[in-house]
């Protein structure tokens, strides 16, 4: 299929082009049809597939077809501020040539300019629920005239504890209006909020649920948890370490991380919940533009984040929910090109290494590095492969060393 079949006015079709997007990704094909006729939409689909473009051209496209009004006729809720941002940024780019106003409110900022931004009309609105819940209380924002309503990352929300903020929200909107959710994964509440909010709707799943995108070269580097740091500063001495986004589980670790990799040679910044949101977009802006080389990150903060170039995910620390490693590694391989995930994964992690491979399907290769595959770990780390007499017992005074000093809180 080509954007020409998807009847885009041509000032869409012009921005399309203008993006260098030559054929539309699946989620694409299938869901802008849907929403152009008016129909509610549920999309199953990762960030990576293109899935914003997938609301906002035809959500643009039903804008400039109708009458500008003072309030949004859109609104588009994300759960993070990264991610509004992008949304906004993307609507300005696609709309362009469109005479639409657009604006975005998220947390951790000044009440002051997002109010009179609100205050001087709009077309489209993009907002994190707490804070729109706070210019909503202020009678700042109104949603009356909300036609189309997106929720982006469905999924995340419930995870962040946004969904009663985005019950509220949405019981603020007018009754007749179009809906379309967006969530990576299903999880029962969200499929009760969908069942109980949309109308008739359509199902669009681009893969299959939480699956990764098979151009993401996958590997696990078995190690002790006290020779991670030491591993991933040698992994990043590599020539074919681009642009390297790093997890950790906790800001704490985060934070170790950089002050351990400023000294390697990297150009390093971090972003999770308790940075500002200027140290934010700075290290966000920086990683970009490829000032800084190696961003680490807490799956919160990173959530959607789209950069493109991203060569290198590395998992310093498996996640606990496994979901969280599809969403990860979907930062690399970006509509089309290859990308390489790469798990450090510790003997005490072999539960949360088991419960990702049976959500994505497979076993993922075992490589071990020189010097700091240490046997035990191995076996301990892969499960199908362990000895008669475990010799983990060795491990565990490092590890519970190892777990005291990473002790914080999940951001
Ligand atoms: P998303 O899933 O919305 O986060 O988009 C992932 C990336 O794919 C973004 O960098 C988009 O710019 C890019 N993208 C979106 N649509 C297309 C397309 N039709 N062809 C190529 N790249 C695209």
């Amino acid at each position: 299929m080509k954007f020409a079949d998807l009847n885009l006015r041509p000032e869409l079709a012009g921005a399309v082009a203008d993006a260098g997007y030559t054929n539309p990704t699946p989620i694409q094909a299938r869901a802008i049809p849907v929403v152009l006729d008016g129909r509610d939409l549920i999309a199953c689909a990762q960030t990576g597939t293109g899935k914003t473009a997938a609301f906002l051209l035809p959500i643009l496209q039903r804008l400039a077809g109708g009458t500008p009004l003072r309030h949004p006729r859109a609104l588009v809720i994300t759960p993070t501020r990264e991610l509004a941002v992008q949304i906004h940024e993307m609507a300005g780019r696609y709309g362009r040539r469109l005479r639409l106003r657009s604006a975005v409110v998220f947390g951790g900022v000044g009440l002051e300019p997002q109010k009179r931004r609100l205050a001087a009309g709009l077309d489209l609105l993009v907002a994190t629920p707490g804070r729109l819940l706070d210019h909503l209380g202020r009678s700042q924002a109104r949603l009356g005239n909300v036609e189309m309503v997106v929720l982006d990352e469905a999924d995340r929300m419930l995870d962040m504890g946004f969904l009663p903020d985005v019950r509220r929200i949405l019981a603020t909107l007018p009754e007749k209006r179009q809906n379309l959710f967006f969530s990576a994964t299903m999880p029962d509440e969200i499929e009760r909020l969908i069942r109980r909010t949309t109308h008739a709707p359509v199902m669009v799943e681009v893969t299959r649920r939480a699956t990764p995108v098979s151009t993401v070269r996958q590997v696990v580097h078995p190690v002790a948890m006290i020779q991670k740091k030491d591993l991933l500063a040698s992994l990043l001495r590599r020539a074919d370490m681009g642009q390297t986004l790093v997890f950790t589980r906790t800001k704490a670790r985060a934070n170790q991380l950089v002050r351990r990799l400023e000294k390697s040679g990297r150009r390093v910044a971090a972003i999770h919940s308790n940075k500002s949101q200027s140290a934010r977009t700075r290290a966000l802006s920086g990683f970009r533009t490829g000032r800084i080389d190696t961003l680490i990150a807490t799956d919160i903060a990173a959530r959607g984040l789209d950069v493109d170039g991203i060569s290198h995910v590395i998992n310093f620390d498996l996640p606990h929910v496994p979901e969280d490693y599809v969403h990860r590694i979907g930062r690399t391989a970006r509509a089309g090109r290859r990308g390489d995930a790469i798990s450090l994964a510790a003997p005490e992690e072999r539960v949360q290494l088991a419960a990702i491979e049976r959500l994505v399907g497979k076993t993922i290769r075992r490589e071990h590095v020189p010097g700091f595959t240490a046997r035990a770990d191995t076996e301990e780390t892969n499960p199908r492969r362990r000895p008669q007499s475990p010799p983990a017992r060795r491990f565990r005074p490092q590890s519970q060393r190892a777990r005291t000093r990473a002790s914080g809180g999940r951001s």
